[in-house]
């Protein structure tokens, strides 16, 4: 009996021992991540957060009720460099679209200089850097879509000048230069004059950005380009089947000149079972038909576009149309874009304040589940560093690199 006693006392004590190593394992990989996360450069390039700053509900500085971006949840989620998305509805086109651009850049300047105690401006990969070291937000600004510079190249110079640092060759329209991924193809890719564009931003040190752009475009700026490209936030179509997504032969032509995919959490862009249902339940419309139907109805109000959209979500949900996404999606293309390439060429493009969240990223503050996620599967934490941000200012500095060598040979 009292051997049995015994024998029971050293079977409970192992137990204890090895419940207390593997949960102080865990909890070791959980600081390790807190550290790593909170001393990296956290840099996403893609924010569609401008729009909501001519919102009067809306306040950067506040934590908000809704939105996946503010000030507060950004220090809480460690997101430390931002790239505001400049976009107006791609069928507005001409001096009508420059002006609406140059409203949002004026907005994104006002804003940065208001909260000029959390954030600062920046242009250069350094700039970004050095805000880092201050304990500040960088700010940046890409303008998503070609259709805002009006069809004429001196715009490209002038945004440029104002700090934009990337542009999306298109948005969900062709403009008059370059053919996207979600309209019929009008140019074959890129025109002349879109391949002259394309000169001009590496001239300017603007990073072509090509998210959004038809295949044949991207292959088009690849080949002209002198500076590597980013796609500022798409995902990966060998895991989810959608035309913004890039095929595993574009991330290797990509990844190929130095460029970087930056990963969009959109559930239809991550999840194919979410995707087929949401095509399915909008007659095939998908979330892009849905949401031109929805800027038709409400123009660049965000707000509205945003509460339409996602009321549509709901009702379908709770109708049971839609499948339940997981956050987990969203390493699942870091993952496979980095098994594809290597970590040197993936980063973190959101589509915040743009995008349908999957569950568990439901804003900025959940920012530190994928540092974690990713030391758990076996990441270093100079590779995690470079997802993170690294990689972005990696292609910003070779951008910076290129223009110069450009601007010297005139
Ligand atoms: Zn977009």
């Amino acid at each position: 009996m009292r051997r049995i006693r015994g024998l029971f006392f050293v079977v409970v004590c192992a137990c204890a021992v090895l419940l207390a190593v593997r949960s102080s394992s865990g909890d070791e990989i959980a600081e390790r991540a807190r550290k790593l996360h909170f001393s990296s450069i956290v840099l996403d390039t893609h924010d569609d957060t401008t729009q909501r700053f001519f919102s009067k509900s809306f306040d950067l500085g506040k934590r908000n009720p809704d939105g996946h971006i503010d000030i507060p949840r950004m220090r809480d989620g460690g997101m430390n460099a931002i790239f505001f998305s400049i976009w107006i509805d791609g069928r507005i086109m001409g001096p009508a679209a420059v002006q609406k651009a140059l409203d949002q850049i004026d907005a994104v300047h006002e804003n940065v200089r208001k909260f000029s105690n959390d954030m600062v401006f920046a242009r250069t990969a350094e700039e970004v850097r050095r805000a880092h070291a201050q304990g500040k937000i960088a700010a940046l600004m890409g303008l998503e879509g070609g259709h805002m510079i009006g069809n004429d190249i001196r715009i490209v110079r002038i945004f440029g000048d104002l700090g934009v640092r990337y542009m999306t060759l298109s948005h969900f329209y062709n403009d008059e230069w370059a053919d996207s991924s979600t309209d019929k193809p009008a140019h074959n890719g890129l025109t002349d004059y879109g391949k002259e564009i394309v000169r001009e931003m590496n001239r300017q040190g603007i990073m072509v950005d090509i998210s959004h752009v038809s295949d044949k475009t991207f292959y088009d700026a690849l080949e002209v380009s002198k500076a590597p490209l980013i796609a500022s936030h798409s995902s990966c179509r060998a895991l989810c089947n959608h035309v913004r997504d890039m095929s595993d032969d574009m991330i290797k032509a990509l990844a190929a000149k130095g460029g970087v995919i930056q990963i969009n959490y959109e559930k239809s862009f991550i999840d194919q079972t979410y995707k087929d249902a949401y095509d399915r339940a909008t007659g095939g419309a998908g979330v892009v038909g849905v949401l031109g139907q929805a800027v038709k109805e409400c123009g660049n109000d965000e707000e509205c576009i945003g509460k339409a959209m996602g009321a549509l979500e709901r009702k379908m949900t709770e109708e049971g149309k839609l499948p339940h996404v997981s956050w987990e999606r969203i390493v699942d293309h870091i993952d496979h874009a980095a098994k594809l390439v290597g970590a040197d060429h993936v980063g973190l493009g959101s589509d915040f304040d743009g995008a349908s969240m999957p569950e568990g990223l439901e804003d900025c503050t959940k920012l530190p589940k994928i540092t974690e996620a990713l030391l758990r599967n076996g990441y270093s934490e100079d590779d995690i560093r470079k997802i993170l941000g690294g990689n972005t200012l990696r292609v910003m500095e070779q951008v910076e690199r290129v223009s110069r060598e450009l601007q010297a040979q005139r």
